[in-house]
């Protein structure tokens, strides 16, 4: 009831009206409700603090929860990449808040479907760093980070592993990665430069997009997970596009090719059996009486 209370709240806020309340007419509203830049969400999950090969940017955030299957993707693909390319960190930006809504600083990420994801780094020479936060990428994959007035160097290997795992993990349904073309480019050359095979690299092209109505996303991805067919019935919606490589949708197809077979071939129905008279069953209690007998 609390939850409920607090996302009619920000639903409120940011729709003009409490459409995500339980009633008769949407009782089953639930998990990503609503659009990534009007919605609200229950039942998210909080990343941690900290984890193998990842680390909140802020520490102490409070808007870091987001849908089960992204919080536990980000975690295990972190952990895989520091087993398969050991001493880089994923520096993990907001997410969404508890219940979803509008946050700080972002017009979308309110639906528990968006996260930033701040750029893997290395030195100019290549040795693994920490991400120095949001330092912005320039085309020819530098960045200056202005505290110490020194470079950085966007670190292609790790960040093209983490879109590719992104982008096959069926469980996330990548719908969108906003980037910046500079960084898709350099990414996408990458890929192609190992041989990577065509349609993983045309999948990763396809989602990377620089926003042409926000910040062009230079120093940070921003991933934005597709509705689930599962979700979009409980009311989660919009955002961008269900791509033809996604988990397929329910299908509404007869399964049996006999009985597809038995309507294309459109004959009549065999007649029904007419059941014989049912005879009257006397009720306990209730035997007829002899006539003969009064
Ligand atoms: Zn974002």
């Amino acid at each position: 009831m609390k939850a409920w209370a607090a996302l009619c709240g920000a639903a409120s806020v940011a729709l003009g009206g409490c459409f995500s309340a339980p009633t008769p007419l949407a009782p089953g509203l639930a998990g990503s409700v609503g659009m990534p830049n009007s919605g609200v969400q229950t039942d998210a999950l909080e990343l941690p603090v900290r984890g193998k090969g990842f680390e909140r940017y802020r520490p102490e955030g409070r808007n870091h929860w987001g849908r089960p299957r992204l919080v536990q993707a980000l975690t295990r693909i972190a952990a895989e990449i520091d087993d398969e390319l050991p001493g880089g960190k994923l520096v993990i930006g907001d997410l969404a808040a508890r219940h979803g809504g509008r946050i700080p600083g972002h017009a979308s990420h309110r639906s528990g479907r968006d996260v930033d994801l701040l750029f893997y780094t290395t030195t100019p020479a290549g040795a693994p760093l920490p991400s120095p936060g949001f330092v912005r990428f320039e085309a020819d994959g530098l960045a200056l980070v202005p505290d110490s007035n020194s470079y950085v160097r966007l670190d292609v290997a790790r960040v093209w592993l983490l879109v590719k795992k992104l982008v096959t993990a069926p469980e996330v349904g990548v719908q969108f990665l906003f980037v910046s073309r500079a960084v898709e480019a350099r990414v996408s050359d990458y890929a192609r430069a190992r041989g990577e095979p065509l349609e993983l690299v045309y999948q990763a092209q396809t989602v990377m997009l620089q926003p042409g109505d926000s910040l062009p996303h230079d120093d940070h991805l921003h991933l934005r997970i597709a509705c689930s067919p599962e979700e979009t019935i409980a009311g989660c919606s919009g955002g961008g596009p269900y791509w033809e490589w996604l988990p397929p949708l329910p299908s509404n197809q007869l399964e049996s090719q006999a009985l597809l077979e038995a309507i294309a071939a459109d004959e009549p129905l065999a007649p029904l059996e007419v059941a014989p008279p049912i005879e009257p069953v006397a009720e306990p209690g209730s035997l007829p009486v002899a006539r003969g007998a009064d």
